[in-house]
């Protein structure tokens, strides 16, 4: 080779430099001889190259308990998803653990409600009693996570405890700590605040110490968006505000900058695993909080996610399992330690069947 073919040769290699730091120098030079396709000629060698792989064991099924009820009523806006009773949830329990999911997150709905969502710390509560229930048949064999939050406590449907016009943040924060106490002595192993109040993390944490429960995790609802994909939730958990909106707590889905001092906020105050939600419309964000953080990081694909394929499905325009399989996989791909989804058992079973 001629030293100007040399140094050309050393130039355009050099724009490549990530090809040579990886051994590919030769690859290059040969670079017709490149076919990606023979990583995908066969279902075998697909399966053995595959990049991201599901297990049962990332998933966490939500379940909706309502008290006063004593059979299923299935959700309106969420076709094939039910509310239970404390009594009823037990066998959906069973056919999770039967499907090797390993953890579920409690929604309680009260039979009263009140400006101050005082049954959310009450130690015969539906959450509480639920609790109790699930450690009696199961023992550890299921983790029992429970949503903290106020909104289908409280008469007006807001997530904190509003005096004047104004949800008052810290006041709220010492009822979410009560909540989570409560859920913690009945049984939890982990509490998830998703109030989206500052503060609350380390309000709970230092109530959950203080009273013994040190090794209660709290998970952070973190970056949680004012979502339209939220609305299907809304008709479930029957938390849909009496008047105005969530947007002076809940963040801006615009603000990603702002959804970092979020997260970074949750660290500070003491949370175990940080999540993100909605999950499919954050993709970026949960890919940015797993490179720089050292958490486990959990993304919650909300009801919208659910209601959406799900309708497309039932049009037959979507092949369902598929499409869950795709968007489960991207959020796993995306960072996701676990991913809370209300098609955890239709997933789970896919898997299982392979
Ligand atoms: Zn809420």
């Amino acid at each position: 080779m001629s030293r100007q073919n040399k140094k050309n040769s050393k130039t355009k290699l050099n724009k490549y430099s990530w090809l040579v730091d990886f051994g590919y120098q030769q690859s290059y030079n040969l670079f017709p001889k490149m076919r990606l396709r023979r990583l995908r000629k066969s279902s075998a060698i697909r399966d053995l190259f595959q990049e991201t792989r599901l297990s049962p064991k990332d998933l966490v099924l939500p379940l909706f308990i309502q008290e006063g009820i004593d059979s299923n009523v299935e959700i309106d806006a969420m076709p094939g998803i039910f509310r239970f009773s404390p009594k009823t949830v037990i066998q959906e329990i069973e056919e999770c653990v039967n499907t090797k999911i390993c953890a579920v997150i409690l929604f309680g709905l009260p039979k009263k409600k009140d400006s101050f969502g005082r049954r959310s710390y009450d130690n015969k509560g539906v959450v509480q009693q639920t609790i109790k229930s699930i450690r009696d048949n199961f023992g550890d064999k299921i983790v029992i996570i429970t949503d903290v939050c106020l909104c289908q406590y409280t008469s007006h449907g807001h997530c904190g405890i509003i005096y004047g016009n104004q949800i008052d943040n810290d006041k709220t924060i010492d009822t979410l700590a009560k909540t989570a106490l409560s859920h913690a002595e009945a049984g939890a192993d982990i509490v998830a605040p998703s109030a989206m109040m500052d503060g609350q993390v380390r309000k709970i944490r230092d109530l959950l110490d203080k009273n013994s429960c040190t090794n209660t995790l709290i998970m952070g609802y973190s970056a949680k968006q004012a979502s339209s994909f939220f609305s299907p939730f809304r008709d479930a958990a029957h938390s849909k505000p009496g008047f105005g909106d969530r947007k002076t707590y809940q963040m801006d889905y615009s603000n990603p900058r702002e959804a970092s001092r979020e997260i970074k906020s949750d660290i500070e105050e003491g949370a175990d695993v940080l999540m993100i939600k909605p999950a499919l419309s954050n993709l970026d964000l949960i890919y940015e909080a797993k490179i720089n953080t050292l958490h486990p990081i959990a993304a919650y694909s909300v009801s919208g996610e659910y209601s959406m394929i799900k309708a497309a499905a039932m049009n037959q325009w979507i092949d369902e399992d598929q499409a869950i399989t795709e968007s489960l996989t991207a959020i796993k791909r995306a960072g996701a330690n676990i991913i809370i989804s209300y098609y955890a058992k239709r997933m789970a079973e896919i898997l299982n069947s392979k």
